[in-house]
């Protein structure tokens, strides 16, 4: 077994630098589908990019490089022990080359291990099999944005927009329909959902994500559930949430249903959302040696390259704007507007929004740029070098960024998925603007980051840090402006108008 921790190593690296040849097929689909002049086009032109990017120089897709969860099939007999402690390794090595951000973090201290390692992290899932020369291996990339939206329902209930949803498949059918639509693009949309029907708490939630590893395209078994999965595909596809929630023809692109039995006075539906970052691969390994014998998900050819363009479309009427900004800059934007950023920038997430509440910031945010992104750094003799930087889903935010934007005077806000009406009305009094990026873009944002030039609060971790960056004609589009309208109010509205026209039973 000398070589299975380099194998683990090669896993870890694929999974989160390559897309699955499914993912990259059915993303390839959403991309013909869209108009490219919209703005689910353009974002989605844009993520075809990254993919190129991550894919050409070995680099995350996403920054939030998510909760390793790793599925295990071992000949009778194998030493577990030692595979667990060999995957441990191979996590922390894999953050170590920066193939992974630094992402367990204690729940009761907020300190991060700095190596991917710590209770309950990773996930292992050990399962025997009867295969004597073979160990398969199977892991899963999921972020933190795409995790949040799960949702998980006990039947009988009332949903909005979608009444009564009974103990019965039609019931199933509607709590999968408002998973989806809850979700709205701040998991990243377009995404894929794993469903279980029934089971209980614990082995509904496990059994969901276990539905992630089928390949999007598989055809169920059970023909009641591949009916459901096919309704719901065309079904999420009429809600016009679409890429990133800016409306359009593609929300979803897999749906993939399992379930279990159920005690009689329990009837959950748990669903796990995964992002258009669905990052997923798998080995078969030499049970003595060690060595990868053959790889799970891949096709005989190479990834192809999936851009068509040149990432963001520029049309000329781009509004150019250089940070810090002032007042009439930002009160010159409205929704829609697609803005270049020059200048320096901020990056601020949940530690340190919670830490400005409560104490000065550690500089001056007049006219700032707050960018809600936690990268992946590498350090180099002394120096900082960001190699992924996405944004992060915003409303986690929301608690605290109205507050924050009136007392410091921060005018944009960048991030994804939208904020609510406490931030609009912040940003209507104060003028502020909130900038949408494109979530999971990771490795198009970090090149548009030119140098690190400084860094305040790393106590709370690489993702968590106050980053202070320079960055060249950094895109987003305004998706809520200072004069109090929201994309993100909008398209709820519309969309929970056509997820009313799905109440009416199918099952
Ligand atoms: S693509 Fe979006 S939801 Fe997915 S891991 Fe990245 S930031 Fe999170």
């Amino acid at each position: 077994m000398q070589s299975f921790q380099e194998s683990i190593i090669k896993l870890i690296t694929e999974t989160s630098t390559n897309l699955p040849p499914d993912v990259r097929r059915a993303m390839a689909r959403a991309l013909e589908t869209e108009n490219p002049a919209t703005s689910a086009g353009t974002a989605l032109s844009v993520i075809a990019t990254n993919i190129d990017m991550a894919c050409d120089d070995e680099g995350p897709i996403c920054q939030d490089t998510g909760m390793p969860t790793f599925e295990i099939k071992t000949p009778v007999g194998a030493n577990q022990i030692e595979m667990k402690r060999a995957i441990r390794e191979a996590i922390a090595e894999a953050t170590r080359r920066g193939k992974l951000r630094p992402n367990s973090v204690d729940s009761i201290t907020g300190a991060n291990s700095g190596d991917n390692l710590g209770p309950g992290t990773p996930v292992l899932h050990f399962d025997q099999w009867e295969n004597d020369g073979e160990i398969e291996i199977k892991l899963l990339l999921k972020g933190g944005g795409c995790e949040n939206k799960n949702i998980q329902y006990a039947l009988p209930l009332e949903l909005p927009h979608l009444g009564r949803a009974g103990r019965d498949l039609d019931g199933v059918r509607k709590c999968i329909l408002h998973a989806i639509w809850q979700a709205q693009g701040q998991g990243c949309s377009a995404g894929a959902i794993g469903v279980c029907v029934g089971g209980d708490r614990t082995s509904g939630y496990q059994h969901a994500k276990e539905q992630l590893f089928r390949t999007l395209d598989d055809v169920n078994a059970d023909a009641r559930l591949a009916a459901l999965e096919e309704y719901v595909m065309s079904a999420a596809n009429t809600l016009d949430i679409g890429t990133m929630g800016f409306g359009g023809g593609v929300t979803l692109i897999g749906c993939k249903v399992g379930a279990l039995n159920r005690l009689p006075a329990s009837f959950f539906v748990s669903v796990a959302y995964d992002c258009w970052a669905f990052r997923r691969h798998g080995v078969v390994l030499d049970a003595v040696t060690g060595e990868i014998k053959r790889w799970l998900y891949k096709d005989e050819q190479p990834a192809r390259a999936m851009a068509t363009g040149e990432g963001f479309r520029l049309t000329g009427n781009e509004k150019r704007l250089r940070a810090p900004l002032t007042e009439a800059d930002v009160r010159g934007l409205k929704v829609g507007d697609v803005v270049l950023i020059t200048g320096e920038i901020y990056t601020g997430r949940d530690a340190v929004h919670s830490h400005l509440m409560k104490h000065a910031p550690p500089v001056d945010l007049q006219g700032s740029v707050l960018y809600h992104c936690g990268p992946v750094v590498m350090k180099n003799n002394g120096h900082y070098k960001i190699t992924a930087a996405g944004p992060t889903t915003s409303i986690r935010e929301e608690p605290y960024q109205g507050d924050i934007i009136r007392r410091y005077g921060v005018r944009a806000v960048i991030g994804k998925g939208g904020m609510g009406r406490r931030t609009l009305e912040a940003m209507q009094e104060a003028g502020a603007v909130y900038l949408n990026a494109i979530g999971g873009a990771a490795q198009v944002y970090a090149r548009c980051v030119e140098e690190v030039l400084d860094v305040n609060l790393l106590e709370f971790g690489i993702p968590e840090a106050m980053w202070h960056l320079r960055v060249n004609n950094f895109p987003a589009i305004v998706t809520m402006d200072a004069h109090g309208n929201s994309l993100h109010a909008d398209i709820e509205q519309a969309s929970a108008l056509m997820l009313q026209k799905l109440a009416v039973p199918v099952f």
